[in-house]
């Protein structure tokens, strides 16, 4: 029952082949058993799962059940999850226990969905590796010494160590993705404003966006399908009808014209990473796509860009964390200033203080101009090579990351390394589109991911290409040993 994808699962319990309180159970047991090794999960939520569980069946017996209902997901600890904590992997918010629920996850709890728990992360989502979390480090199940990714590493783990069939994610710069390609899934990045950040816990709001992180392009198309969609409660939600994702997944994609940016296979590019996404690139040769060359000649400064507007975005953002409202405080302090510093002070990890310094700095009268005017102009002409690039072609295609999961600690102490690792997926969210990341083949026995990037609400052409790849690969279906 573990190794099978959602959608097998859905047609499972469609056809009366086991319950949901079987296939929660199993999955609540596998965690248990399994999760001591990988760190996935900061939170498990096995009660509530099994009554939401029952309720399921209960509306399947009335003949009342979607495709998901009944189907377990894990959630990345950063969407507000009613009377349960949501810690976003911070000492800050370690008793927290949300009052609201986040329109994503509510929209999934609303079509019958059970929440196993809730998934480790980098503190605030300010990270490459999920190892900045206050709960430890999340190990990634192709090699316990190698990061998962992140900063969703511990929804990327959930899914690959077959501890939930798929998982929610967010994606600020990579972190739906980069995980995903760590850890051999398939993860899906939506268009800015397709999906609600309502009670999704803020880091940069330009750029946030919540996706699925799942087994297969099916799997995402399936939760897409309820996920997306406008939300009044989100001002950057977009008004406009939501496809059925599925339905659209067979569509042939002879002559679909993929564009290689020449940026994105350049020094600095593993050569086994290279060969695994080149060989991809013929596999779709194969099944009548045409390839081109393509620039995107300011690919190297988004990492510069990005790295001012995200902390710059985040250092407001966080504001909020005061120890006033909710949240951590510093114990027995002297007057209203100790209680602030030592709150925030000891409150954040490294990661984040750096990261809130340095938006401050970029923000601050006098630095304006030179850091976070700059940046913004920056982000418009990034946009703007994406907008000329897809002028010429349907879908961009690259690698995700340019080397495959590193060693725990090996990048920790040198911030500037672990950002430069993010140099193919922050130009995506500068630019608001849509990515998807899908394994593509290994390298030193971890996996590999290539990335395909669309124009703006181009996910179901995204999912249909992901689709026809794994319909002709079986990289997908490539499970870590347990
Ligand atoms: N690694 C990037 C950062 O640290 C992206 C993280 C994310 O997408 N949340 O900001």
């Amino acid at each position: 029952m573990l190794d099978k994808t959602l959608k097998q699962l859905s047609d499972g319990l469609a056809q009366g082949d086991f319950s949901s309180v079987e296939l929660t159970t199993a999955y609540l047991d596998r965690i248990q058993q399994a999760d001591s090794r990988y760190n996935a999960f900061v939170t498990v939520t096995g009660s509530q799962a099994l009554d939401s569980a029952r309720a399921a069946a209960a509306r399947r017996a009335k003949g009342d059940a979607s495709a998901l209902t009944g189907l377990p997901i894990a959630h990345k600890d950063i969407f507000c999850t009613a009377g349960v904590r949501t810690s976003c992997g911070s000492k800050m918010l370690d008793n927290f226990i949300a009052p609201y629920e986040s329109t994503a996850t509510a929209r999934l709890a609303d079509a019958g969905m059970v929440m196993l728990g809730k998934t480790n992360m980098d503190e605030f989502a300010m990270g490459s590796s999920t190892e900045s979390s206050y709960y430890g480090a999340t190990r990634n199940p192709w090699d316990l010494e190698a990061v998962p990714g992140g900063s969703s590493g511990g929804s990327a783990v959930a899914v690959a160590a077959r501890m939930a069939p798929v998982a929610l994610g967010t994606d600020t710069g990579g972190s739906i993705r980069q995980p995903a390609a760590f850890c051999g899934i398939t993860g899906l990045k939506p268009t800015y404003g397709r999906v609600s950040r309502w009670g999704m816990i803020a880091y940069g709001s330009s750029l946030d966006q919540a996706g699925p992180m799942t087994q297969t392009a099916e799997d995402a198309a399936l939760l897409l399908n309820s996920l997306a969609g406008f939300d009044p409660k989100d001002s950057t939600s977009m008004e406009r009808p939501v496809e059925d994702f599925l339905a659209n997944l067979n569509q042939p994609i002879k002559g679909l014209r993929i564009g290689l940016p020449k940026e994105y296979f350049g020094e600095g590019l593993d050569p086994g990473i290279r060969a695994a996404v080149m060989d991809a690139v013929k596999q779709f040769e194969a099944m009548g796509a045409v390839v081109k060359e393509i620039s995107l000649p300011r690919t190297e400064l988004s990492i510069p860009a990005y790295y001012i507007i995200a902390p710059a975005e985040a250092s407001t953002n966080l504001s909020r964390y005061d120890g006033v409202r909710y949240g951590h405080r510093c114990d027995a302090p002297t007057d209203l200033a100790d209680m602030y510093m030592r709150t925030r002070a000891d409150g954040f990890g490294t990661e984040v203080k750096r990261r809130i310094l340095v938006g401050t700095y970029a923000l601050s009268a006098g630095y304006y101009d030179a850091y976070y005017r700059k940046a913004q102009q920056l982000r418009r002409l990034i946009k703007q090579d994406f907008q000329q690039a897809l002028a010429d072609v349907d879908v961009i295609l690259g690698p995700t990351t340019p080397s495959p999961a590193w060693k725990i600690g090996a990048k920790s102490q040198d911030p500037v390394a672990m950002y430069l690792e993010d140099i193919y997926t922050l130009s995506v969210n500068l630019a608001g589109l849509p990515g998807l990341a899908l394994p593509c083949g290994f390298q030193s026995g971890l996996p590999v991911g290539l990335q395909l990037i669309g124009n703006y609400f181009d996910e179901a052409r995204l999912l249909n290409i992901g689709h026809q790849f794994q319909l002709a690969t079986d990289w997908h279906t490539r499970k870590p040993n347990l």
